[in-house]
């Protein structure tokens, strides 16, 4: 049967190992895209996966393989992304499939996220094969690699496929392990329909687009289906797979993994896990659907003219389809007006949903300085849930704060021990134990606070170890610490979307990292800016913003009234991204000093 030569696998990897280009190899020697077509990393076909050279987000392809056996195989491929903040997408992308490829670079070896992701793939089930790629490097160790797969990951290696995915080396070997390798998808033709929906977008013409994964009957044209938690029902207008361009199919049935439209424009009622069945012939239960996801931080998200309040909550309902680890609930603020609050996996998530919706939804947009999600009690026994700092109104009313603590790995070479444990130790970070993964090679486990982590850490880790540390981390737990709220006030009035959450030690540092910060991307205005830090009614750092000297169109004395405008053109774009908070412009860029992001 047709079911027999249908194989669905997921690629996965540390970020950078390989995935995409090897994605890009098996499309080109299955003839899937021509070689006119092909482009470096072609799966990753978002602007800002190109500019970062990332992958962000699942991308699911149908491709046709003939193996040495003389049978044609339909090939499902889910590309994922490897970065830590996009985890989400990965767990959702296994659920679809059968196998993994697991790609380990020769020249790294396995690294922190090789481990998380295989712990997700085992968790659902999937056959596990192998992949070392780069083995065209110089540096490539292919015997050390397959050693740190047994015995850091704990799968046999000595099978591995090795592959070039620069050169193409080993590619046709691979197509042919995945044939002999991963198993067929169950045959559940004769059940009811139950097809899991792991993704989701917004079309302008057709409405919700849904990705599914077929786990049991034959969906067609016209059937009417149900989603099983929400309960609601719609016909199908249209369904087909990617390969990677949209082509259009009568029916998808057990084992498949494509798309479907079904007229649907209420966004609220889609989530990513829920069942698709058939209303006439339902199946008994839903398929298990997926965990939440839990936001690491928070952060504000605000239009700059507050009329388009409505726009920004429909681009959010829209993203949301298509990023499901998004969370955000309406909030206000004193100085920014109405907006909402969001919730993210991290910073790089973060910057993503700024990005994108700048660039797909158009808007012009705010974000305030993100913060984790604290636990504050007050001396009068009340309880406050706090992931904005400005919902603490009276500093000297709270008695402890509990922080989110992570347990986070760091893999390095062995010459950068003492360099890890000084810049974690700086981030509040207690060493819990140290092992040697081989000769060369440690794995530290420290216990550190989450908001830490996000304050620069990774970005420092690498610096300090040329590049070659990795870094995962979960939250443990929730522990007390000694945090203030510092506020901050330009032009003497505080401003809500400028309050942080700080320890105690370092009050007078960052308040002055911050003051000074901030006297440099405040524009100057037509008054002097005094900019201050306080906790409570204590100044613990202060700076000022001079104020012109000239008035820009002073320089326009007489009538060239064409350069005029274009000055004033150009101030106005220069405004672009600021808001006006009592009289003072303030830009984006304010909002992250206090994280000491720019
Ligand atoms: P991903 O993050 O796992 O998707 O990794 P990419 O596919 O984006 O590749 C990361 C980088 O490694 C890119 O610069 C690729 O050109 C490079 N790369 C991928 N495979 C090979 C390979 O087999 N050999 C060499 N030398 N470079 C490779
Ligand atoms: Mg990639």
């Amino acid at each position: 049967t047709r079911l027999k030569h249908i194989r669905n696998f997921s690629i996965i990897a540390h970020i950078d190992h390989g995935k995409s280009t090897i994605a890009d190899r098996i499309l080109e020697l299955t003839n899937t895209v021509s070689k006119r077509e092909m482009q470096n990393q072609i799966l990753d076909d978002m602007d800002i996966e190109r500019e970062r050279g990332i992958t962000i987000k699942l991308n699911a392809i149908e491709l046709e393989y003939k193996a040495k056996d003389g049978e044609t195989y339909v090939f499902h491929l889910i590309d994922t992304p490897g970065h830590v903040d996009f985890s989400y997408e990965v767990s959702r992308s296994l659920a679809a499939c059968e196998g993994a490829l697991l790609i380990v670079d020769a020249s790294q070896g396995v690294q922190a996220q090789t481990v998380s992701n295989v712990y997700l793939a085992l968790e659902n089930d999937l056959d596990i094969l192998p992949v070392i790629n780069k083995i065209d490097l110089p540096s490539a160790d292919v015997e050390a690699t397959k050693q740190e797969i047994e015995d850091i990951v704990g799968i046999p290696a000595d099978d591995s496929v090795l592959v070039s995915a620069k050169t193409a080396v080993g590619i046709p070997d691979l197509l042919e392990r995945i044939v002999t390798d991963i198993k067929p998808p169950e045959n559940l033709i004769d059940q009811p329909v139950q097809a899991l929906i792991f993704d989701s977008y917004y079309d302008s013409y057709k409405g919700v687009v849904l990705l599914v994964r077929v786990k049991s009957g034959i969906l067609k044209v016209g059937d009417q289906i149900t989603l099983m938690n929400s309960k609601k029902q719609y016909e199908i207008l249209e369904l087909g797979v990617h390969r990677p361009a949209e082509v259009k199919r009568s029916e998808l049935m057990t084992g498949d993994v494509g798309f479907i439209v079904a007229g649907i424009r209420d966004i609220s009622e889609i989530r990513v896990g829920d069942t698709i069945t058939l209303t006439d012939n339902p199946a008994k239960s839903s398929l298990e659907g997926y965990r939440e996801s839990n936001p690491m931080v928070y952060a504000g998200i605000y239009p700059i003219d507050n009329a388009k309040f409505p726009n920004l909550r429909e681009s959010l309902e829209k993203l949301k389809l298509n990023d499901a680890a998004l969370t955000f609930e309406p909030e206000t603020s004193q100085a920014l007006g109405f907006g909402f609050r969001c919730g993210f996996l991290g910073l790089l998530h973060m910057n993503v949903v700024q990005e994108r919706l700048e660039r797909e939804f158009d808007l012009d947009i705010i974000m305030t300085a993100p913060s984790v999600h604290y636990q504050v009690f007050l001396a009068d026994g009340e309880e406050l849930q706090v992931d904005n700092p400005s919902q603490i109104e009276d500093l000297s009313k709270v008695k402890t704060f509990k922080e989110p603590f992570v347990d986070a790995t760091i893999m390095v070479p062995s010459e950068f021990i003492g360099s890890v444990m000084e810049i974690t130790q700086n981030k509040r970070g207690e060493y819990q134990t140290m092992e040697y993964l081989d000769n060369n090679r440690v794995e530290l486990k420290y216990q550190m606070p989450l908001s830490e982590i996000i304050y620069n850490y990774f970005d420092e880790l690498k610096s300090r170890t040329k590049g070659y540390a990795s870094l995962d981390y979960e939250i443990s737990g929730y522990r007390e610490s000694d945090l203030v709220k510092m506020d901050v006030l330009l032009n003497g009035e505080p401003v809500d979307a400028l309050s942080s959450i700080v320890h105690r030690d370092v009050v007078s540092v960052r308040g002055k990292e911050i003051v000074e910060k901030l006297k440099t991307v405040i524009p100057r205005q037509q008054f002097e800016i005094p900019i201050q830090a306080a906790i409570g009614s204590k100044i613990v750092a202060r700076s000022t913003v001079k104020s012109y000297r000239k008035n820009v169109l002073a320089k326009c004395y007489g009538g060239d009234i064409t350069r005029k405008r274009k000055l004033l053109e150009k101030q106005k774009a220069g405004k672009k991204r600021m808001k006006a908070i009592g009289s003072v412009e303030v830009p984006q860029e304010a909002f992250m000093t206090i994280f000491g992001m720019n």
